[in-house]
């Protein structure tokens, strides 16, 4: 099943407890065979609104944590920023690879070796690679080659993969006579665009090199392949072509309030399904409910004492972040001048190792949205708090080292342990974490399986949504670039291993340094092996995905058409890709989308209804729905009726289009977003069909759209009343506003002609692009 990346791991547990670590000692909360099993049915539910005992701390002005406890300050500090040197001594030696608990379990037992590989270790190799490494090898850790009991040698490189053959000095860029690079020869490099990659662009640098592709770090006149950029899809503008490793609007859609709006259509849908997201409401506007909620809860159990950590939208870093035990302590922000963010459920009972609180870092490429693709990388980043975890009580209540994971927190702890090991440390590779969990008992297949199950749901959550940015910024049949993405999920354990998602990144950081103290106050940045490790492989591997030359033709904008899965998706075969790449490791990223499609389609039920509303959006950048379009669509799929009636209709479209801009303070362009016609379709849906559950109701009036508009199968069949509108929806530019006899072109607020609509659209979109500060204020350092 979809564990199978983990599937044949059989962790020698007598061998780990040979390497002397003893849960107790090492402080890796017991694991508790009978429950571990036992998915609770929400968040909640396992971990109920109810914690330890403690008392509110007033969130103070504005939610500032008291400075003196919280050192986001430090951020401002002043820093020497050393120029950074690399010391490749001191790489090769860290990569002597992992800690004794690894290397026992890689000796003893080749499956485990297996999943070593996965997570980045790079044991796969051919016997061609093998012989490449030995002509040129410094340093030679032995690697046992899984199945061949062979040991090969190599030269270790910084990011942990053995380092591509250097070609003799004589031969000319790329070309070689003989074996691997034939094929090179034959084409040109692959050209990436770096010039705007901010602060991915060592790892950039150090992934396109081992690719020998060629970089442009000033950009070029003449198009690219590849754009790779640090913040946004507009960082450069005018691509028409080639790919760009951002989505449009994917930073909007991973805001707190975004994310949580959108998985929490899911879990109306899906309750079950959705459970790895703790429940949340959206500030200032769900206050009322929020305190409603909770105010019951207390009054059902007295007992019960909640933490609620609340996050500012669009915050990242941990700034603004802070815990309450109460709503009243949120008054303060429940003003006119009251900010938009989001409070959540705390997860009071983390899974701790060491005593300390951690989370993971997972990165995870949307290789194409339609088809949809998604690889998760094997390899991940774990991030310690600094301070010994205690349940939320008044006293700890403000301890960011503590509760928060941080790591532009914690680094300016005193007690954050910058290690060049992979396994040691406050920032460590996830495999690292496993082994150790592994050691105690824990099935981590498992716990990789829900992770992977987390993230496929997440993402389709996600999908909808920027299938309509994606529309608007990138029309069908008009020259543009396709995008890819990675994306940084960050997801917390509990105590009883289950994955919680706490937020998903749209930049993460793809730095490879790290600030170190070097004096009091003085910080400098060191070359910091973990993530080199980590994000390089991720980098590297991401690009080896979107290789142009692989792609085959006729792949679309937005898609591709290459469904081979074991080679990470890659229509060549396992050997092709090995000429090519030479002595570069078999991929750290594991497709699990498609591969998974039958586990998960049935979840995609909102992308059908977001399949309809782009239907009658029209190509012309529009990201709202106007009336006209949204009677036309109830006609063409023949919803009104006698007890349904255009007008009830049209009150429909304006109650619901109301409400939501006004909970959009944004938003510049009038009419029905997205997230407006799932509700109306939610509406409609249950109208329909009473009695059944909403998934239930909604799928089958999908089915009735779909049939309908099957049979009408291209514009060109409507009736010419349905023509008509709908021309005159996306046209009005042109002044057609004739024939329309609805009650909405009265509503003056809400009827936008669709000029205007476009142009709002496009002020939006470049007021989004104008703020550079809003927008690197996103990404993650
Ligand atoms: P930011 O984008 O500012 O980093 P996060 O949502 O990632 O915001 O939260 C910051 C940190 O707070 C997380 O890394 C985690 O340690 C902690 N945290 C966030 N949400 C929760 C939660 N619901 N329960 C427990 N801890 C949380």
């Amino acid at each position: 099943m979809m564990s199978d990346h983990y599937a044949k791991v059989s962790v020698q547990l007598e061998q780990m407890k040979s390497s002397g670590k003893d849960a107790a000692e090492q402080g890796v909360a017991h694991y508790d065979h009978d429950h571990h099993h036992q998915v609770p049915s929400s968040v909640s539910s396992s971990d109920p609104l109810g914690g330890g005992g403690g008392v509110i701390v007033p969130a103070g002005p504005g939610g500032r944590r008291d400075p003196s406890k919280a050192s986001i300050t430090y951020r401002q500090r002043c820093k020497s920023r050393s120029k950074l040197i690399k010391d490749k001594k001191n790489a090769c030696v860290k990569q002597q690879h992992g800690s004794a608990d690894q290397q026992a379990l890689r000796h003893h037992d080749p499956e485990v070796a297996h999943v070593v590989d996965d997570a980045g270790k790079n044991l796969n190799r051919s016997a061609v690679e093998a012989q490449q490494q030995q002509q040129h090898h410094h340093h030679e850790p032995t690697l046992h080659v899984k199945g061949t009991g062979k040991i090969l040698q190599g030269k270790t490189e910084t990011n942990g993969n053995i380092a591509p053959y250097h070609r003799p000095k004589d031969a000319k860029d790329g070309h070689r006579d003989d074996g691997p690079l034939k094929l090179a020869r034959r084409r040109r490099p692959v050209t990436v665009d770096t010039s705007k990659a901010k602060t991915s662009l060592e790892a950039m640098k150090l992934s396109i090199k081992q690719l020998r592709w060629k970089e442009f770090p000033l950009g070029r006149r003449s198009a690219c392949d590849i754009y790779w950029h640090g913040v946004s899809f507009h960082d450069n503008e005018n691509i028409v072509s080639g790919q760009v490793n951002k989505f449009p609007g994917m930073i909007d859609m991973l805001k707190k309030i975004t994310l949580s709006r959108a998985v929490r259509t899911m879990q109306e849908l899906f309750p079950e399904e959705y459970n790895f997201y703790p429940r949340s409401w959206i500030l200032p506007e769900e206050y009322q409910q929020f305190s409603a909620q909770i105010r019951m809860v207390k009054e059902v159990d007295a007992t019960l004492k909640p933490t609620f950590i609340v996050k500012p939208d669009g915050g990242s870093q941990g700034d603004g972040i802070f815990l309450i035990r109460d709503p009243s302590d949120l008054k303060v922000m429940t003003g006119s001048q009251a900010k938009q963010a989001v409070v959540q459920e705390y997860i009071h009972r983390p899974l701790l190792i060491d005593k300390l609180k951690f989370d993971i870092r997972l990165y995870v490429l949307i290789k194409s949205l339609e088809p949809l693709e998604i690889y998760i990388a094997k390899e991940g980043l774990t991030r310690f708090c600094t301070e010994p975890y205690q349940e939320p009580s008044q006293k700890n209540l403000s301890h960011v080292f503590m509760h928060l994971t941080n790591y532009s927190l914690n680094v300016h702890s005193g007690n954050f342990v910058h290690s060049d090991s992979l396994n040691t440390g406050s920032k460590r590779t996830f495999s690292s974490v496993l082994y150790r969990l592994a050691s105690k008992g824990v099935d981590i297949k498992k716990v990789w399986s829900d992770i992977i199950s987390l993230v496929i749901k997440t993402v389709i959550a996600l999908v909808p949504e920027l299938k309509v940015h994606y529309q608007a910024d990138i029309p069908p049949g008009k020259p543009g670039p396709s995008c890819f993405q990675i994306l940084g999920f960050d997801i917390l354990l509990m105590k009883n291993l289950k994955p919680v998602l706490l937020e998903v990144n749209a930049n993460p950081s793809m730095k490879i340094e790290h600030e170190q103290q070097v004096a009091p106050g003085v910080f400098e940045y060191v070359p910091s092996p973990v993530d080199e490790e980590v994000k390089v492989g991720v980098i590297r591997d991401t690009l080896r995905l979107m290789d142009p030359h692989k792609r085959l033709p006729g792949a679309q904008p937005g898609g591709s058409c290459e469904q081979g899965e074991e080679n990470g998706g890659d229509a060549r075969s396992p050997e092709k890709m090995q000429e090519e790449f030479g002595t570069l490791p078999s991929l750290c990223l594991k497709q699990v989308y498609p591969k998974y499609t039958k586990q998960f389609n049935y979840l995609r039920l909102v992308e059908r209804i977001a399949a309809i509303f782009l239907r009658f959006l029209g190509v012309k950048g529009n990201m709202r729905l106007g009336p006209t379009a949204f009677r036309t669509f109830i006609r063409n799929c023949k919803l009104s009726s006698s007890h349904f009636s255009m007008a009830s209709v049209d009150i429909l479209y304006i109650d619901i289009t109301r409400r939501w801009s006004s909970s959009l303070p944004d938003s510049r362009e009038a009419g029905m977003g997205l997230q407006a016609f799932v509700e109306a379709f939610f509406h409609l849906a249950g109208r329909r069909f009473k009695s059944q559950a909403l998934r239930d109701q909604v799928s089958s009036l999908l089915e009735v759209c779909e049939a309908q508009l099957a049979s009408t199968l291209a514009f060109g069949s409507l009736g010419s009343e349905d023509r008509r509108s709908l021309s005159c929806s996306r046209a009005l530019s042109r002044g057609n506003r004739t024939t329309q006899t609805s009650g909405l072109t009265t509503n003056a607020q809400l009827y936008s002609p669709a000029s205007q609509r476009r142009a709002a659209s496009q002020d939006y979109r470049l007021h989004q692009r104008l703020r550079p500060g809003v927008l690197r204020s996103n990404v993650e350092n």
